[in-house]
């Protein structure tokens, strides 16, 4: 399907609310029934009839449509968080004694989820190096399940080798699972590779306007009915009507935010690696990332992230470079409309932090819709103090 079709008509039964262009929110807990009968048939199946908008909403299944045909999956649920999309789809494939692979330095609350969480309820893990296609290899014990993936990282943005790892997988019967926030559906398909389940923190560029914290998990029919079934009605953790509105809004803008973000973001980043403050840039399509190929093979582009290691002799530099930045806000998340600026050095001292462990000399930039050429003068203002 095409990618206008999509985003401007797919799931919009016009017809059903008098036409209007902008779909309404259909915010109501509950549904109604003529008959008994009615009644009795829509408990067989909650996922496809109207009963409780814990199970099913008009106008969250109107984002669900857009969302699953823009991954090329069969179907797709929302939650109210990436953390929560990321939680369902792990625990939906793993019992008591289970074992996880997962790449090294996941998101941090994926992390987490398996370092802290799981283990209360008897799942191990092994973190890996997913560059190394090998070391996946020699990680998969007996009772592996899950091949956990997040590819390229938001923060290094080390990528898997999909075909490889979908076919390794499949070879051991393992699930695979990969949070594609990074790249979005836009700039990378996993289902096309043979990944399973593909999660998103639609906070990032689905939604693209910094007002809603929402998560995706996209699957075939019978995986999306499972974790329905259980993790999604059971656990509860669903985007409410009015926030899947607003993600249906931004979804209208997603190709020109993310074709905008992608062209700034190559531009600032190639000027960055000729200037002398800048030690290294980190951005997968520039030619000097050490998996640029891996990158050109499984990606069409690469949004709005990049990190660069400053020249700085002590972290009062960062500090000085960070506080003369004007048009760059310091925040964490990224995917909206500001540009952003995320200072590894702000986490140096705070033990326990997953990302602690980076260089203090490492800034990670997201570009957002700004003039390229006026967020340049800034970063060139702010690293004279270098
Ligand atoms: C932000 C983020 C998440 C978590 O999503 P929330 O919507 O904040 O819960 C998961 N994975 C990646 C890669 C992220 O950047």
């Amino acid at each position: 399907m095409h990618l206008s079709e999509i985003l401007t008509h797919l799931g919009e039964e016009r017809e059903q609310y008098f036409q209007a262009v902008a779909p309404p929110v259909i915010q109501t807990s509950n549904f109604v029934f003529p008959t008994l009968q009615a009644f009795r048939e829509a408990f067989t199946d909650e996922l496809s009839h109207h009963v409780y908008t814990r199970g099913n909403n008009p106008t969250v299944a109107m984002l669900r449509a857009k969302l699953a045909a823009l991954e090329g999956a069969e179907d797709c649920l929302v939650f109210s968080s990436g953390v929560a999309a990321v939680a369902a789809a792990v625990i939906a494939n793993v019992n008591q004694g289970d074992h996880v692979v997962c790449v090294q330095a996941p998101y941090s609350w994926t992390k987490i989820l398996l370092t802290t969480f799981l283990p209360r309820f008897g799942v191990s893990h092994t973190f890996v190096d997913g560059r190394d296609m090998t070391e996946i290899e020699r990680a998969i014990q007996p009772n592996t399940k899950v091949l956990y993936l997040e590819s390229p990282n938001s923060l290094t943005f080390d990528i898997q080798d999909l075909d490889a790892c979908a076919q390794l997988a499949r070879s051991h019967k393992l699930v695979t699972i990969i949070d594609n926030s990074y790249a979005s559906p836009l700039f990378q398909q996993p289902i096309s590779h043979g990944i399973d389940l593909v999660v998103h923190s639609g906070t990032k560029y689905l939604n693209g306007h910094s007002d809603v914290v929402v998560g995706v998990v996209c699957g075939s029919k019978a995986m999306i009915k499972r974790i329905f079934d259980l993790e999604y009605m059971c656990l509860g953790g669903i985007l409410s009507p009015h926030d899947a509105s607003l993600v249906i809004r931004g979804l209208r803008t997603l190709e020109l935010r993310m074709q905008r973000s992608d062209a700034s973001a190559m531009q600032i980043a190639t000027h960055l690696e000729k200037h002398p403050k800048i030690e290294r840039v980190l951005h997968p399509l520039l030619p000097s990332f050490p998996q640029y190929e891996l990158a050109r093979k499984q990606m069409k582009g690469a949004g709005g992230l990049f990190s660069v290691y400053l020249k700085a002799d002590n972290i009062e530099k960062v500090e000085a470079f960070i506080g003369r930045l004007r048009h760059f806000l310091m925040a964490v998340s990224w995917g909206g409309h500001e540009s952003l600026a995320l200072p590894m050095a702000g986490f140096y001292s705070i033990p326990g932090r997953p990302d602690s462990s980076q260089p203090w000399n490492l800034v990670r930039f997201y570009i957002g819709l700004e003039d390229p050429q006026w967020l340049i003068e800034d970063l060139e203002q702010a690293l004279e103090v270098l």
